[in-house]
């Protein structure tokens, strides 16, 4: 599975992991130049400014790239996600079976319970 890459008790990324506590998708969002980005940090990749507000989604989006690793006891699917609106993000999909998948599949975040952390985002078949 995928880790985060980015960190969990940072002050700049704890607004991502309260919401995905509570299974709530929240993005960060420039003030300055409007855009979405992916991952959270304490400033916007695009412009630099550190003026950034969070913005719920619905994680919606579709397989952009895939591929699945199948050295585990269980394959698993590694998958950049094109949200519909927002950045393209890596992840997992889950509750799926590989074979079947194909790039432009819809799918939609969800969370699954994580032991001692906030959940993190995984996307599952829309
Ligand atoms: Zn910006």
């Amino acid at each position: 599975m995928v880790g985060t890459s980015f960190i969990e008790n940072s002050p700049e990324t704890r607004p991502f992991w309260d919401a995905a506590a509570a299974a709530r998708f929240v993005l960060p969002v420039c003030r300055r130049c409007q855009r979405m980005h992916w991952y959270p940090r304490g400033f916007c990749p695009y412009c630099m400014s550190t003026m950034l507000d969070w913005q719920e989604s619905r994680g919606d989006g579709e397989i952009y790239s895939f591929s699945v690793n199948r050295l585990g006891k269980q394959p698993y699917v590694l998958a950049y996600v094109a949200l519909c609106r927002g950045p393209i993000m890596l992840s997992n999909i889950i509750d799926a079976d590989p074979s079947k998948l194909s790039i432009r599949d819809r799918v939609r975040v969800v969370f699954k319970p994580a032991v001692g952390r906030a959940p993190v985002p995984l996307f599952a078949l829309a």
